[in-house]
């Protein structure tokens, strides 16, 4: 592993970030983890990574933690995420800079990420009033049924490199109040992003103060056998694990093993639908936005455009025209829509990706590498438009890259059967006038996705719906909506009020 280089102006400038927030600079200087910034590729901090004892101690204090917060009431609980929120705000700008450096994304993606986190806030804040269960009608005379929800524990957390802390976010806020200790273990590849968060965690607390028992909420900086121990640990009754498909099936049955619950938020191969009567020129803005945007590096990402062929070959030339001159380069410069991929990997992924549609007889534009003699230890890459005769296996597989595969369809069964088949399932989208084809795209028989849009593109889902995707998606579901309901216990209470002890079914037991 190379050594980390002088500090140069984007190295400074993290340091200075993390300074700002208070992070402990010997976290960050002297570890064994080097973290590099995807826009230059170089190593721009050496962070102190947890081995076994630190996290089982870190797992132990938020167990004890957990016994404390479970009995704060879960108003109270909430102010704790507004405080939370408040830091968040304060700290938007510097945050985002720093999500910039370490995850490529340009700076409103960057805003836009600590925004979702502090609309989480906002939104756990009203939900801690709101932790309700039903009162259920009794077939016993004089007795009521009702049931409860209670905080469940240690919530474990591991996320994803291209949303460093807004998942995180998403957990932390819902768990907190609901009753709920965390630890979190980020992406090896954005820790910078997860010990400035932290930090704006830790501040909150000392402000809510005492109430907020320490080991409350910690951070286990490590790569996948970190993350193995977590999940490993029968402490942790619940985990929430974003990442790949390939870490949801090694994550999901050793939870399944021990009855623990999962909440699993895997890839996606997104699919758009554009029908005769849709509005070409909002689907050509919405497909561009969705495939290219964050360099196609969202779960949510635009791969697939499924485009009827009486509309294909007006779509295509407009499309190909946005990728020609959509400018791709440093996201921290404004003009810049599309920002480096994170890794070397990544990119070798995309060019294997495009070598094999072409062997296909694809028609491949884009997809070259550029800004390599700048920055040869980054990797930017032009989108890829990819015009495939049929969906063939390359497309229905997630490549994490801006790469879009256009086909062909004719009737909406056929355009709705190859969005449906892939192995993911998590976003979709379709583009029609025609409120018939809107209804059967969201029917029984229509997308198999958790997120279904009309005249929306599949990514940049807001906080306020259950976010989350079927098939090898994972099946959770995070955020709003009732989400909320994995991270608590349900009990069922019947209580007698009466003196007679009738049974239910009519059993007779007279001793
Ligand atoms: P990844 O699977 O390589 O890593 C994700 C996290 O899992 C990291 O923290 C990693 O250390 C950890 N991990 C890996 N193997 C593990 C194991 N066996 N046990 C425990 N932890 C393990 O994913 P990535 O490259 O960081 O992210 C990109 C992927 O994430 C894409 O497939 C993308 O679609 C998906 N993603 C999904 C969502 C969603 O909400 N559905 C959101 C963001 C990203």
């Amino acid at each position: 592993m190379q050594t980390p280089t002088k500090p140069c102006g984007i190295a400074t400038n993290a340091a200075d970030i993390l300074g700002k927030l208070n992070v402990e600079s010997e976290l960050f200087e002297r570890g064994s983890l080097h973290s590099r910034s995807p826009i230059t590729g170089e190593v721009i901090a050496s962070v102190k990574t947890s081995d076994n004892v630190a996290l089982d101690r870190a797992i132990a204090a938020a167990d004890a933690a957990f016994r404390r917060w479970r009995m704060v009431p879960p108003p109270r609980r909430g102010e704790l995420v507004r405080l939370l929120g408040e830091e968040l705000r304060a700290a938007k700008s510097e945050l985002a800079q720093l999500v910039t450096i370490e995850a490529g994304k340009i700076a409103s993606e960057a805003q836009g990420e600590v925004q979702e986190m502090i609309d989480i806030c906002d939104y756990a804040v009203g939900l801690s009033r709101q932790l309700y269960g039903l009162t259920i009608a009794t077939e016993r005379p004089g007795h009521r049924m009702m049931e409860t929800w209670h905080p469940l524990g240690v919530v474990g957390i591991v996320t994803s490199f291209n949303f460093p802390v807004a998942v995180w976010a998403w957990n932390a806020a819902i768990a907190l109040v609901c009753g709920d200790a965390l630890v979190w273990k980020p992406s090896e590849k954005t820790p910078l992003t997860a010990l400035a968060t932290q930090a704006l965690f830790e501040r909150a607390a000392k402000r809510f103060g005492d109430e907020a028992p320490k080991g409350l909420c910690s951070l286990a900086i490590g790569g996948r056998e970190l993350g193995e121990a977590l999940v490993d640990d029968k402490r942790v009754p619940l985990v929430s694990a974003t990442g790949s498909t390939a870490m949801g099936r090694a994550v999901g049955p050793r939870l399944a093993q021990r009855f623990a619950r999962s909440i699993l938020e895997l890839g996606g191969n997104n699919a758009a639908i554009v029908c005769p009567s849709a509005s070409l020129d909002l689907a050509v803005r919405a497909i561009a936005f969705s495939a290219m945007g964050t360099a196609g590096q969202r779960c949510t990402s635009l791969r697939r455009l499924i485009a009827h062929d009486s509309v294909y070959d007006q779509l295509l030339p407009r499309l190909h025209s946005a990728y020609r001159t959509v400018a791709v380069g440093d996201p921290r410069e404004g003009k810049h829509l599309v920002g480096p991929l994170i890794d070397e990997d990544s990119y070798r992924r995309m060019r294997d990706a495009l070598a094999e549609a072409r062997d296909l007889g694809a028609r491949v534009t884009g997809g070259e590498r550029i800004l390599s003699d700048r920055w040869p230890n980054a990797f930017y890459a032009r989108p890829a438009l990819v015009e495939l005769r049929e969906q063939a296996a390359v497309a229905r597989r997630e490549t994490f890259a801006p790469i879009l595969y256009a086909m062909r369809y004719r009737d909406l069964a056929e355009a709705v059967a190859m969005q449906n088949d892939v192995s993911h399932g998590l976003a979709s989208s379709i583009f029609t006038s025609d409120l018939r084809e809107a209804e059967r795209f969201l029917s029984p028989e229509g997308s198999d996705c958790g997120i279904a849009n009309v005249n929306i593109g599949p990514s940049g889902a807001e906080i306020g719906g259950a976010f989350g995707g079927e098939k090898e998606t994972g099946g959770g579901r995070e955020a709003g909506s009732d989400a909320w309901k994995a991270y608590m216990r349900r009990a069922t209470n019947t209580i007698n009020y009466s003196s007679a002890l009738p049974l239910a079914q009519g059993v007779q037991f007279d001793l």
